[in-house]
């Protein structure tokens, strides 16, 4: 069971219970959900992912992300994780020392990816070596 917070076309907001995510589709496809109120059958999902409490200022929506567009960014995330995996050469903790035998080493162009800490990325950055930091996802969720 998921519970949603829905609203209608005129702003009022309601909770719902659905067995999952593809009923309440399937029910708001075929117009078969209505406001309690005002019984508009035009109504939208406005389920608001766990976020981080930046204050208790009820009327800052500006950091509210909804599910949907929190799916499209994992999307996203997981196929740069997916072009990651096929394109870069996995090496662990040894990022920090392969890193720098592919800097030194004109020739090398191997790209790869690893682990860094923070010191070690510091030094490395103190080395004129840039690196990106990804947001590494799961894929299994
Ligand atoms: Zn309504």
């Amino acid at each position: 069971m998921i519970k949603y917070n829905l609203k209608c076309e005129n702003n009022h907001e309601f909770e719902s219970w659905f067995a999952d995510s593809k009923e309440f589709e399937k029910l708001n496809s075929r117009k078969l959900l209505e406001c309690i109120f005002c019984n508009s059958k035009k109504i939208s999902k406005t389920i608001m992912a766990p976020m981080v409490s930046i204050s208790n200022n009820k009327h800052n929506n500006e950091f509210q992300i909804n599910e949907y567009e929190l799916n499209r960014e994992k999307q996203k995330l997981l196929k740069l994780r997916n072009y990651i995996e096929k394109n870069f050469e996995y090496v662990g903790k040894d990022f920090s020392k392969k890193v720098r035998e592919i800097f030194y080493d004109k020739k090398n162009k191997k790209t790869i990816y690893g682990i860094a800490s923070n010191e070690e990325r510091d030094e490395l950055r103190e080395e004129g070596i840039d690196l990106l930091s990804i947001p590494w996802v799961d894929k299994d969720n």
